[in-house]
């Protein structure tokens, strides 16, 4: 079982004053989010096409990094011409379309007033490719932070009437355990309470499932610890590609792949994260596999080349 610290929440990191300065940045004076216009890519991995659907951007920060040598993490972030503090991540969903199935991979932070407005977007761009979320007819969740599932929840009910929500099983029984919670710090509940409510609000439309299950032809959910318990990958054989969803295994392209150990502010267990992280890696460079990521610069598809001790991204680029 994970200790549950403060720091494994992101309640450290989430009170550094930088967040909360750029959390209301993005209102106008009326407090309504700019309109912007959806912010959708899409390609072909054969059987399936996949979208990429910008959410949104959480304004991270250096202080979300830690546990590594800070005039490394600076010479890295050098390297790659960053200076500053600030390293904002995108949120990006994914949907899956094939001739009969029309999957969601993550619904984004949606209206979750927690980092302020501007979230929410990937209703847009679903709007944008003439869909209505009732006809989306599968979730997968691929773990059960705010970002992930905040999109879930409707104004009064189910965002996702028609859906089936695959959500890993050991997320479920972490997330929705009252003994747990009632030990996890103060500051943390919010995060069960939040999961706790969209298993309630989805009932019977939440699978609880298991590591490696074929949720379609082709499409499976592997466990990748650490980040949370039960934090997964889905894995995509589309005939002509494959590709890894590497959901939350980077928050950072540049840091995560140059310093593959390091601690990120959110994650329940650093260590189980950095193992799950590592052996992604691997997997991923040595079969040239292409991968998408939940917080990758949009529209978030690369690969991951090993790079001496450790590994460097690469922007796809589609041909
Ligand atoms: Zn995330």
């Amino acid at each position: 079982m994970p200790h549950l610290t403060r720091r494994a929440f992101g309640l450290t990191a989430l009170s550094a004053p930088a967040l909360i300065g750029l959390a209301s940045a993005p209102a106008h004076a009326d407090g309504h989010a700019a309109k912007q216009a959806p912010v959708l890519f899409e390609a072909s991995l054969g059987r399936y096409k996949i979208v990429s659907l910008f959410d949104g951007m959480v304004p991270l920060g250096k202080d979300f990094f830690f546990g590594a040598d800070p005039a490394d993490v600076d010479a890295t972030l050098a390297a790659a011409g960053i200076s500053g503090d600030a390293l904002p991540a995108p949120i990006n969903a994914f949907l899956l379309q094939s001739d009969d199935r029309t999957i969601l991979i993550d619904a984004g932070f949606g209206g979750v007033d927690m980092m302020g407005p501007g979230f929410g977007r990937m209703f847009d761009g679903l709007a944008a490719m003439g869909l209505r979320p009732d006809d989306i007819d599968t979730i997968i969740v691929t773990h059960a932070h705010p970002d992930h599932i905040g999109g879930l929840m409707g104004a009064d009910g189910p965002a996702f009437k028609n859906a089936q929500v695959i959500f890993p099983e050991g997320e479920v029984a972490f997330w929705g355990d009252a003994a747990m919670m009632a030990q996890a710090p103060d500051e943390a509940k919010g995060l069960f309470q939040m999961t706790q409510g969209v298993l309630d609000m989805y009932g019977d439309q939440i699978v609880p499932t298991a590591d490696e299950t074929e949720i379609a032809p082709g499409v499976r959910i592997t466990l990748s610890p650490g980040h949370t318990p039960a934090h997964s990958v889905v894995h995509i054989d589309g005939g002509e590609r494959e590709l890894i969803m590497l959901a939350d295994t980077l928050h950072n392209v540049t840091l995560h792949t140059a310093l593959p150990e390091i601690g990120f502010g959110f994650d329940t267990d650093t260590a189980l994260a950095a193992q799950s992280r590592i052996k992604l890696f691997d997997r991923v460079a040595t079969d040239n596999v292409l991968v998408a990521g939940s917080h990758i610069h949009f529209p978030g598809f690369g690969r991951i080349v090993k790079d001496g001790d450790a590994y460097r991204y690469l922007p796809a680029s589609w041909a």
